[in-house]
């Protein structure tokens, strides 16, 4: 596929819904099929609401305010493997206070917005890293409030017993309503992912992308 193509899935894809991530990204969960189909769109729903009343917390603090305010330090890490590795970190926080951004792929992800005039949008409201903490700020907050998200969410049986457990994934889609919300995106943050890894891992950026259009058509 051309850069073009590729440009063109990302305009199309940051014109879905928000729920259309949320439901890739619950069906990338280990525990997937432990959920039944007719819970999946309830905690998807909370997951969402979740990370947008979160996004309140921050409503009168600017994103470097709050992190000074709860003493988060940002540091900025190189991506040192060769291309096409299994998998990649955009950003991670270790709690309680550490956020880590990779500048790497920050960068490539910059460069191909800048060469793209079609894809500037996405840095209107606000600059790659800061949408990326955000989102790592969501964990930090989901662990600090105890939020919905760190909840025991689905029970299921192994045999005769019976065990309740954590859905992962839904902090993923809380952590990107998040990010979404505070800085009032009209498209999901997810669509970093194949924009920042596109020209290390374009086979994925591609999959990605198709993957989510398939659900939409
Ligand atoms: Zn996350």
């Amino acid at each position: 596929m051309s850069t073009e193509g590729f440009v063109k899935q990302i305009i199309q894809l940051s014109q879905q819904s928000e729920e259309l991530f949320a439901h890739y990204l619950l069906a990338q969960d280990n525990l997937y099929r432990k959920i039944p189909e007719n819970e999946q769109a309830a905690l998807v729903a909370k997951a969402i609401a979740s990370g947008q009343a979160a996004a309140r917390h921050l409503q009168s603090l600017s994103l470097s305010d709050f992190l000074a305010e709860a003493g988060i330090s940002v540091t900025y890490v190189e991506e040192t493997s060769s291309k096409t590795k299994v998998a990649y970190t955009l950003a991670e926080i270790r709690l309680p206070n550490r956020i880590t951004l990779n500048r790497t792929l920050l960068n490539s992800g910059q460069q191909l917005i800048d060469q793209q005039e079609a894809l500037q949008f996405l840095v209107e409201r606000a600059p790659i890293a800061d949408v990326l903490i955000a989102h790592e700020l969501y964990h930090y907050l989901e662990n600090r409030d105890q939020l919905y998200t760190t909840e025991k969410h689905v029970q299921y049986k192994i045999g005769p017993f019976s065990k309740t457990v954590r859905i992962h994934s839904l902090s993923e889609i809380a952590a990107t309503a998040f990010a979404k919300e505070v800085f009032d995106l009209s498209f999901s943050p997810l669509l970093f992912n194949p924009v920042l890894l596109y020209k290390f891992d374009t086979a994925f950026s591609e999959s990605f992308n198709e993957q989510l259009l398939k659900q939409v058509e």
